[in-house]
């Protein structure tokens, strides 16, 4: 992509309510923009990150046995009543709306009762269970406080998984199984080191539910981890475990501030009790489905990984999430060998398949230069008159600021 021909800039300043750093780097660096409080849309760059994240988990859901779908966000009330989720004092962050004709409409928080509503039309015997059921799409939550950027949006895009078992042993081994997935989708977009697997209530279906939780400064929970077993638990229920680690009794607990990027909850047969969910067992015998449901909050983990990796300068992106492999910065000014230089490798290397952003405009040094530590990208790759004198390139690592003179087939390595 040319950068000449982005339609976003980058800007020295955020809105002055922004509090949050994820959203100031990310409005400044033109990956998204503020609506409103807690309300962000994506842009060009900020897109093609949220998409990233996005194929990472379909990989882990699909891999699991996910089946994909997309589900509305208007949802009936009569559903909600069945559940006895639609009222204000059960639910406090409901956004609702009317038909013309008065008919009341919510627009879905979650999505228990919609897909309970469906698989009760679909499944009908042992035969027809276990399923894994899945979407990618936009929630909304009356939020009280919207203060943590797209970490914590009253519109924002989440992955929520349902599972359909025959019985709690089934469930049990599927929600085991989810557990690796959802590590792996930590550890694909670079927080894997920084994410635990935490204990947290369970409801009434199961003694513990589980977050993931990646350390950051910027989180609104506080955690307590073991070292021992490389766990945690969640402030809910610390003191009912008194203090100890909920595996191996350890209490030298270490307590973190962090932020919840994913959630699995055992749902037992609260749903299908209260929607008709039930199947027919090898004996004729009619048992109702036992469920769990599986979040991730996208716009939630990518404001995460902005927080966890930024430095003073901007943004810093894990490879696998990153808009663009490469940052290639032309300095040609009126140099016309410099700039055929320049465009000669971003057409070899998008024709190999590398995504490349271009900054070919016609800019001083020392602005594009800040303009990609703000916007991030891994590696940035500077062709200029001295470059192309020792016919090199100079490249800089974004992470560590480690910059080299290299040939172009090193060059090209780079991104195998
Ligand atoms: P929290 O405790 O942080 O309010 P939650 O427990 O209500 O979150 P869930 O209902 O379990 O969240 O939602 C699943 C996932 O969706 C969360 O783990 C988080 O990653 C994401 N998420 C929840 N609320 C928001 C929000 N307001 N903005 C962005 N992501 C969110
Ligand atoms: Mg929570």
């Amino acid at each position: 992509m040319l950068q000449s021909q982005l339609f976003t800039k980058t800007r020295k300043d955020a809105p002055k309510d922004e509090v949050a750093k994820n959203a100031e780097l990310l409005i400044r660096a033109g990956f998204i923009h503020k609506e409103m409080a807690g309300v962000y849309s994506y842009l060009p760059l900020g897109l093609r990150v949220l998409n990233k994240i996005a194929e990472i988990i379909r990989r882990e859901m699909n891999a699991i046995g996910g089946q994909e779908v997309f589900m509305t966000t208007l949802q009936s009330k009569e559903l909600w009543e069945k559940t006895g989720r639609w009222s204000d004092e059960k639910v406090d962050n409901w956004f609702k709306t009317k038909l013309k004709n008065g008919t009341e409409l919510g627009l879905g928080f979650t999505h228990e009762e919609m897909l309970t509503a469906i698989m009760a039309e679909e499944v009908k015997s042992y035969k027809d269970l276990p399923r894994y059921v899945y979407q990618i799409q936009t929630k909304f939550r009356n939020e009280a406080r919207a203060k943590s950027g797209i970490m914590r949006g009253r519109e924002f895009m989440m992955k929520d998984l349902y599972s359909f078992s025959r019985d709690e042993k089934e469930h049990e081994a599927f929600y085991k199984k989810s557990q690796g997935a959802y590590m792996k989708v930590f550890e694909s977009v670079g927080l894997g080191e920084k994410t635990y697997l935490t204990f947290a209530s369970g409801g009434v279906f199961s003694k513990y539910s589980h977050e993931f939780q990646t350390l950051t400064s910027a989180g609104e929970d506080l955690v307590y981890i073991c070292d021992k077993c490389r766990i945690a638990v969640n402030k809910e229920i610390i003191e009912d475990q008194k203090n100890a680690c909920p595996q191996c009794g350890n209490k030298k607990l270490r307590e973190e501030k962090a932020v919840e990027v994913g959630n699995i909850f055992p749902l037992g047969t609260r749903f299908s009790d209260a929607l008709g969910l039930k199947y027919l067992d090898e004996k004729g015998e009619s048992k109702s489905v036992v469920m769990g449901s599986y979040g991730i909050g996208l716009g939630r983990l990518m404001g995460t990984i902005v927080e966890v990796f930024a430095d003073d300068v901007g943004i810093v992106w894990p490879k696998e999430v990153s808009p663009f492999a490469v940052h290639l910065v032309s300095l040609a000014g009126e140099d016309a060998k410099v700039k055929k230089s320049a465009d000669a490798l971003y057409k070899k290397l998008t024709s190999q398949g590398i995504e490349v952003l271009y900054d070919d405009r016609d800019a001083r040094a020392g602005e594009k230069f800040a303009d990609s530590d703000l916007i991030g990208i891994p590696v940035r790759v500077v062709v200029s008159a001295k470059t192309l004198e020792k016919d090199s390139y100079e490249i800089k690592d974004r992470k560590t600021g480690q910059t080299e003179i290299v040939k172009e087939e090193v060059l090209l390595k780079i991104f195998r």
